[in-house]
């Protein structure tokens, strides 16, 4: 039998004796000899069919062809079940991890994949060298014990959290001493979990989120059918309330339905060219009574030339909106809120939203896109907030391949800089460097 373990002997052929070509053979051999006996009675002598098949036999035998001793290996390596050294090549070249070990667990042979998952085992180690897991010693103690595959779900969170199915299975192939060969494989789950978590987070939130303003409308409701149905004034104020909650549950819908959109869209890259100073103009035109009602002044400063990026025009202005919107309703205490575009010397153009309110603590700010994250959620009700605009913003972005860059002080106010490459956008950069 071939040894696994040693993956040089294993390229010469099995053993390439008579039996093992004659089993190789056999077919061919049977129809030679009925060929023969047939052509007794067609004429031929008996001696002369017996020499004719002599020949074709030993032609079959005698003389190991290139195909025959191929045939050989391929007939021999079926029938015993052998792992030839291409198995381990092909494990080898998986990006699976995987690990072949014999019974009494000692490894036999470990991919790449595997060394960067677990470690590198030295020679003739047991699997417990590197792999702790209880649970996977018990699976593979029971997939040992009963030689049938089995797998079980293992999770860790040092250093980061992650899952993985592990998989044993018998091979079937034995060690050159013949004792059983498995293979341990890790099917990584972390992905797949961690779309299932933000998914049942999303709907968990925007239910929650939806909830509130549909419990106060209802509370609202009912009281005017009880209670209030007499009450002029209480009505009147109750009915204003309810106008608020109503309109809190179409912004969340608008928003909603806003990021679903660029979902959609999220590999297409956007079309046009938007000039940047007239759009950030045109935010801070309809947004300036807004900033008037808050005590807060918008100065804005742009270049002469213009400066031009690629990208959807309807899109770009909700970003510099959310932005804008933003730095006066948070930083409202700053009175103060500059905007500017730019194009520093070798970058590309750059929008900037500076306040000069509380500023945002340094823990929050890598959470700031998500959805429904908010430094304090009651503040952000309050100015009719829905926890989704900055996610809004980083997905446009995403689609833009620009990047916004965070820089914030406690006290001093924060930086919102939206930067976009130099170059054509197929050269931009991607959306994971969303924060510097
Ligand atoms: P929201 O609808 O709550 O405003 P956003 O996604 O736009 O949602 O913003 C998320 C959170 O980020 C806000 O709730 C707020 O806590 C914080 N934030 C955003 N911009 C600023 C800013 N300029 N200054 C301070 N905090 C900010």
């Amino acid at each position: 039998m071939a040894d696994i373990s040693e993956e040089a002997d294993q390229n010469s052929a099995p053993d390439d004796t008579l039996a093992v070509r004659a089993r190789a053979f056999f077919r061919p051999l049977i129809a030679g000899a009925v060929f023969a006996a047939a052509s007794v009675p067609a004429g031929l002598q008996l001696w002369q069919a017996a020499i004719g098949y002599g020949f074709f036999a030993f032609a079959l035998l005698a003389v190991p062809s290139g195909v025959a001793a191929a045939r050989a290996r391929a007939k021999a390596g079926s029938k015993t079940g052998d792992a030839r050294p291409r198995d381990l090549d092909v494990i080898e070249a998986l990006d699976l991890p995987a690990i072949i070990f014999d019974d009494q667990t000692f490894v036999i042979h470990q991919n790449a994949a595997s060394a960067t998952l677990i470690g590198l085992y030295p020679e003739r180690a047991a699997l417990s060298a590197w792999i702790r897991s209880p649970v996977i010693l018990d699976l593979v103690a029971r997939v040992i014990d009963r030689n049938q595959p089995e797998s079980v779900e293992h999770s860790e969170r040092v250093p980061s959290e992650r899952w993985h199915e592990v998989r044993a299975a018998p091979v079937s192939a034995r060690t050159d001493t013949g004792r059983g060969l498995f293979v341990l494989t890790f099917r990584d789950l972390t992905e797949a979990r961690r779309m299932d978590r933000m998914r049942t987070d999303f709907v968990a939130n925007a239910s929650h989120e939806l909830r509130t303003p549909l419990a106060s409308l209802m509370g609202f409701i009912e009281t005017m059918q009880g209670p209030a149905r007499e009450d002029e004034a209480a009505r009147t104020r109750f009915l204003g309330i309810m106008l608020d909650q109503a309109q809190r549950m179409a912004r969340l819908i608008d928003d909603l339905l806003s990021l679903s959109r660029l979902e959609m869209r999220a590999h297409v890259t956007p079309e046009g060219e938007v000039d940047l100073a007239a759009a950030v103009a045109h935010v801070v035109d309809t947004l300036r009574p807004m900033a008037e009602d808050l005590g807060v002044q918008i100065d804005l400063t742009v270049p002469d030339a213009a400066i031009v990026v690629p990208g959807d025009h309807d899109e770009l202005i909700q970003v510099f909106s959310n932005l804008v919107e933003n730095a006066c309703k948070y930083g409202q205490s700053g009175e103060r809120v500059e905007i500017s575009v730019t194009r520093p010397e070798g970058q590309g153009a750059q929008v900037s939203v500076r306040d000069f309110g509380p500023g945002i603590a340094k823990e929050h700010v890598p959470r700031l896109t998500e959805r429904f994250y908010r430094v304090d959620v009651e503040t952000s009700r309050a100015k009719k907030g829905t926890g989704l605009g900055l996610a809004i913003v980083k997905h446009i972005l995403a689609r833009h391949r620009a990047r916004l860059v965070v820089r914030s002080t406690l006290g001093e106010g924060s930086a919102f800089t939206v930067k976009f490459s130099p170059g054509n956008a197929g050269a931009l950069s991607t959306s994971s460097d969303l924060y510097n």
